[in-house]
């Protein structure tokens, strides 16, 4: 089976607050999207590589990928105006080659291999999964008043990250479900559309790197 991976980059990151654009912030010394996609291209697990981005900064891209010899990177897309239209961007540029799709964000740049490969294990055996972490706060829903309207019980509650990895048909069904207007991810666009995800427990390093504090993090985990 072929793996192919997309990676949504585009976004504008204003919350970190920097003119370079998220994927080109510096951490220690290289940018996010390097160590990103390093970790995708060093991957045995993965065949293919297509990136979306922002149409600004496509020849930045470019020459990342020439800097960091990443061979495995066959496209790099135009992203869209949310998440959702970016991936759906890379998803209908690739072709019927592939069984397997990964999508990570190009913004959780300490992925490791271990994560990669078990999560592409767990969608060919299980079709659709999804990393997450156990909740380790207590989780509040307020109601209009921004009152507690109930407390959640944390046993049963998890964290999701990337990457969240499919077979091509259950993507495919997923992403040309219409409803789920809401989703912020592409595990409830699959749970949408009516596939069972796989909860495959991942790591507290995968952070996501949003703001200036995630990015300080980043540097005392690397
Ligand atoms: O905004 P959020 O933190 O959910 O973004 C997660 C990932 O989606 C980031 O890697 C970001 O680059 C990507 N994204 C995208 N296109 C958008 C918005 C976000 O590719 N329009």
């Amino acid at each position: 089976m072929r793996t192919v991976a997309i990676v949504p980059a585009a976004g504008s990151g204003r919350r970190l607050a920097s003119r370079l654009g998220k994927p080109f912030v510096l951490l220690n010394g290289r940018p996010i999207a390097s160590y990103t996609l390093k970790a995708l291209n060093r991957s045995s697990a993965i065949d293919a590589i297509v990136i979306a981005c922002e149409k600004r900064y496509m020849d930045r891209f470019r020459t990342l990928v020439k800097q960091y010899r990443l061979k495995k990177v066959i496209g790099i897309v135009i992203g869209g105006r949310t998440r959702r239209d970016s991936v759906k961007n890379c998803l209908d540029s690739i072709d019927g080659s592939y069984d397997i799709i990964l999508i990570h964000d190009v913004a959780r740049p300490l992925v490791s291999g271990d994560i990669i490969k078990r999560s592409v294990a767990a969608a060919k055996k299980f079709g659709a999964c999804v990393t997450a972490v156990p909740e380790t706060d207590t989780v509040k829903v307020r109601d209009g008043s921004m009152n507690v309207a109930k407390t959640l019980d944390r046993s049963l509650l998890f964290r999701a990250q990337t990457p969240q990895v499919f077979k091509m048909e259950i993507i495919r069904k997923a992403y040309n479900f219409k409803a789920a207007q809401g989703a912020t991810d592409d595990s409830a666009l699959a749970e949408a559309a009516g596939s069972k995800v796989k909860i495959l427990v991942g790591s507290y390093r995968n952070i996501k790197i949003t703001t200036k504090e995630d990015l300080k993090l980043a540097e005392v985990l690397l």
